[in-house]
């Protein structure tokens, strides 16, 4: 039996891991980068992740599998400091005590900012979601909360969707960030970045006979409602079953069957500079309440040790929802300026002389916009053809918030039902 897997991010290596592991022939095909989302740019002697990422305590899935590719030596969990940039100025908030001193918000704010941490504490957030996540916060925690705090975070996530979004993801946002000691937030990476985990798990692909193939996918052949193959460079390639890990829209161009899926996707532009100084005293993720082009500016060696780099890396990030925004439109160099005008605008001593090198990555489908409904919108592995599975950032364990944790489980999952198939 053989399975063809499209797209070498986290579900499809994960799927392709786990098949092999069975003793099932695969075939990996990837059209861009193999890791996905999780790919990382090789630059001097060093991987660094083309968009932020860390992982969580929470992240079962993903810790079994470091710990299962022998990779526990290579994780660490390190200080992750968060801050709020408001007229003007840079507030850290990450311990009761600083949280407290945040003036933007009264007393009996923060009470209810509280109340609404407990809410996200509840067993069953999933019921939550058919209520926006800013109805939600202006009847529990009120309308100062809501514009002075988390307002500019749903907009700088979700742009003109911002009042969309249910208040089930959010809870499980607020739920995973808030799981910290007094001292702050620990978070996970991997020193080497996620780089070795995706290097390890290619290993045991190819060790146990697996191709990875860094070619699009252009067809899936079916015939009588059933998977007869792909296309690839214009040639078939009969397989039995086909995963595809690749949004429900780009699934869409090359079935000739419409799959209907009533998902919207949304897409990110990434800026990573190097820099000879360092922008942000010992901030790792700035949330931004101010008139500029990004959302976050996140200082990567404020969070992994700067050794391991030799250099400072910042990222500087936006969401975007629509392919008329202009960061998707613009030139890179235009894009460049653009941010460069707006950190210069947050941080007054910036100076671009400290550029040693910049690099920016822009996808369109790096996200699901997790609104309202959500729930019912997501997609079972199974397809009513024969042979086509489903896994992906629109799959089970990727609701209510896509991560790698949930992309590796989907994948592993997926694999567990082409087998349970393959035995019927
Ligand atoms: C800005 C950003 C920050 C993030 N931060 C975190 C974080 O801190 N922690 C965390 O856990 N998660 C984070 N994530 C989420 C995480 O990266 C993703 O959930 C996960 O990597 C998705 O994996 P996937 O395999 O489901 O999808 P993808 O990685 O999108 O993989 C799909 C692959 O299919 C390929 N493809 C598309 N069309 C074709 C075709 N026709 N033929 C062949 N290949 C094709 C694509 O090129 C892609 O490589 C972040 C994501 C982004 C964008």
């Amino acid at each position: 039996m053989k399975t063809a897997i499209i797209g070498a991010g986290l579900s499809g290596l994960c799927a392709g891991y786990e098949l092999s592991k069975k003793g099932i022939d695969v075939a990996i095909f990837e059209s861009k980068n193999v890791g996905g989302l999780a790919s990382s740019y090789h630059v001097n002697d060093y991987h660094i992740e083309k968009y932020y990422h860390h992982i969580f305590r929470s992240d079962e899935t993903i810790l079994k599998l470091i710990d299962e590719l022998g990779l526990n030596n290579k994780l660490e969990w390190l200080k992750g400091t968060t801050g709020y940039y408001i007229n003007g100025k840079i507030y850290p908030l990450n311990t009761p005590r600083e949280i407290l001193q945040y003036p933007h918000l009264s007393l009996f704010d923060k009470v209810k900012l509280a109340l609404l941490v407990l809410r996200s504490k509840r067993k069953n957030i999933e019921d939550l979601d058919n209520i926006t996540a800013t109805d939600l916060i202006l009847n529990v925690a009120g309308k100062s909360v809501y514009e002075n705090f988390f307002e500019p975070l749903l907009r700088s996530k979700f742009g003109d969707e911002k009042d969309n979004v249910s208040a089930s993801w959010l809870l499980s946002r607020i739920k995973i960030r808030s799981d910290r000691s007094l001292g702050g937030e620990r978070l996970g990476y991997m020193m080497g970045g996620f780089y070795s985990l995706i290097e390890a798990i290619l290993k045991e692909i190819e060790d146990k006979g697996g191709e990875i193939n860094k070619k699009a996918v252009n067809k899936i052949i079916t015939k009588n409602n059933e998977v007869k193959g792909i296309e690839v460079d214009n040639k078939f390639i009969g397989c039995d079953n086909v995963i595809s890990t690749i949004s429900p829209m780009a699934l869409n161009g090359i079935i000739g069957i419409p799959m209907r899926t009533r998902i919207k996707y949304q897409g990110t532009v990434c800026a990573l500079f190097a820099l000879n100084e360092r922008l942000m005293d010992d901030m790792y993720w700035l949330n931004i309440k101010a008139n500029v082009p990004f959302g976050a500016v996140i200082e990567h060696t404020n969070f992994a040790p700067l050794n391991n780099y030799g250099e400072h890396l910042v990222y500087v990030t936006s969401y975007f929802q629509s392919l008329n925004n202009p960061l998707w439109k613009l030139s890179e160099e235009e894009v460049i300026k653009m941010y460069l005008n707006g950190l210069k605008n947050l941080f007054q001593s910036f100076d671009e002389k400290a550029i040693k090198w910049w690099r920016l990555t822009r996808d369109i489908d790096t996200a699901p916009i997790f609104e309202t409904g959500f729930k019912n919108k997501v997609l079972p592995y199974k397809t009513k053809i024969k042979g086509l599975y489903l896994a992906g950032m629109f799959s089970p364990p990727n609701y209510p918030e896509r991560s790698m944790n949930g992309s590796i489980k989907t994948g592993f999952e997926c694999a567990e039902e082409v087998i349970g198939d393959a035995r019927v």
